[in-house]
């Protein structure tokens, strides 16, 4: 039976990833410090084939036995959670992605990096290709998540050129589901929660930048796809989907019915102004394309949202 360790297994990527490889009939190690993360996206997990272990990546990983598949998810991953921890946002896509990758050496596991469409910066090109280098700024206070993930895939590569790892390196782009917490900035799960309590919403800059917002569930199947796959270049996974912020928001507010109105907030530093993944090399080798409607989407997210919030209430 397949044995994966996912990092990152507490987060809201890893522990829909978690149940998926569950579901695969895969045992799973989910390895989190719970920076970001929390134990209640996971406890409905517990069981024979499922095994939390608390440990920060950065430092050495021991695990007993055979691993399959090593799925490198742990890092702070909001802009609001990457700019409060940026010194641990750099060690992880660097010290945590070096212990990642010795693992997969030692354990002649294939290993996948989950990378982000920040490499590419505030893009000059669009819709964004994997061949595009990116413009990304250094120095700027989003460089320390967008350069962390940048090395981290130069490290890939370096392990798959030198090492002869079996590597595969996915560029996510936005994604939204169930699990997202309420308070960690990002547009979708911030909106929700203010539709549903009527406050007003709180968009950035007018609204006309752009997004492409991606279902988890579509987003896991593509990483699994690539997982699976012999290929070891990048690889976007997104929705193309393309709306403004000022249109998600709009959506946001009739499928809560609520009665709140936009309001503007100042533009975050180096923004980016247009995302949009160009998605013809997952669809050519990985057969992969979502199927989710961003609308079916976010019905289900608000759903959860709702639930969380009546929990909580009661
Ligand atoms: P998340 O914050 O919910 O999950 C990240 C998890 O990593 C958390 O559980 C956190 O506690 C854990 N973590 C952080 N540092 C760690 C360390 N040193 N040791 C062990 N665990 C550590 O974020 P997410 O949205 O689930 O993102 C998961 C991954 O996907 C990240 O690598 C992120 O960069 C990437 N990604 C996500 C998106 C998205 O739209 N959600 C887009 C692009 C890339």
């Amino acid at each position: 039976m397949a044995k994966s360790l996912v990092t990152g297994g507490a987060g809201f990527l890893g522990s829909h990833l978690c149940e998926y490889l569950l579901n695969k009939g895969h045992h799973v190690i989910a390895m989190d410090n719970l920076l970001t993360g929390t134990i209640s996206n996971i406890e409905h997990l517990q069981g024979e084939r499922f095994k939390f272990v608390k440990h920060d990546v950065t430092e050495y990983i021991y695990i007993a036995g055979k691993v399959d598949f090593v799925w490198h998810f742990a890092s702070p991953a909001s802009p609001l959670d990457y700019l409060q921890l940026p010194i641990q946002t750099l060690k992880v896509g660097a010290l945590g992605t070096h212990k990642a990758l010795g693992l997969a050496l030692e354990k002649n596991a294939a290993f996948i990096l989950a990378s982000t469409s920040e490499v590419y910066g505030d893009p000059m090109i669009h819709p964004q290709h994997e061949s595009y280098w990116g413009n990304v700024n250094p120095v700027g206070p989003r460089g320390v998540y967008d350069e962390a993930k940048r090395f981290a895939e130069a490290l890939t590569m370096a392990y798959h050129r030198y090492k002869g790892v079996d590597t595969k390196i996915v560029r996510i782009f936005n994604t939204y589901g169930p699990r997202m917490r309420p308070n960690d900035g990002r547009a979708i799960p911030t909106f929700i929660p203010q539709a549903l309590a009527n406050k007003p919403i709180t968009i950035f800059g007018d609204g006309s930048q752009t997004r492409s917002f991606c279902y988890v569930d579509d987003l896991i199947e593509g990483i699994y796809r690539l997982m699976m796959s012999a290929y070891h270049e990048p690889v976007n996974i997104g929705n193309p989907c393309e709306m403004t912020i000022r249109q998600m928001a709009e959506t946001v507010i009739r499928l809560t019915d609520s009665s709140s109105k936009i309001v503007e907030k100042p533009l975050p530093v180096d923004d980016p102004k247009v995302r949009q993944p160009n998605i013809a090399t997952a669809k050519q080798i990985l057969d992969w394309e979502p199927r989710i409607e961003f609308e079916e989407g976010l019905c289900r997210t608000i759903a959860w949202f709702r639930h969380k919030m009546s929990a909580e209430e009661s």
